[in-house]
C-alpha cells in the first residue's frame, strides 16, 4: 500500500501549506487591522457573518441582516 501512504504525505503537506482563513475577513489600512466582514450581534466578536449580494448570514445561529441598497 506505498501509494496511499504517499497520498497521505501529499495530504499532510498541502495541509500545512495552507494559511488560516480567518485572516481572509482583515484588511490591513496603515498601521490598523481592519475588519471586512460584520460580526454576528448574537454570536457576539470572532463571529464573522457569511457576506451575500444583498444580505449577511450567521452560519452558527442563521442571523440574516438584509443590505439594503442605497
Ligand atoms: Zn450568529
Amino acid at each position: 500500500m506505498a501509494q496511499a501512504a504517499a497520498k497521505k504525505t501529499e495530504a499532510a503537506k498541502k495541509k500545512g501549506k495552507v494559511h488560516s482563513k480567518r485572516w481572509s475577513h482583515y484588511a490591513i489600512k496603515g498601521d490598523k487591522l481592519e475588519r471586512k466582514n460584520r460580526f454576528c450581534p448574537k454570536c457576539g466578536e470572532g463571529n464573522f457573518m457569511g457576506e451575500h449580494k444583498n444580505r449577511r448570514a450567521c452560519g452558527k445561529c442563521g442571523y440574516t441582516e438584509i443590505i439594503s441598497s442605497k
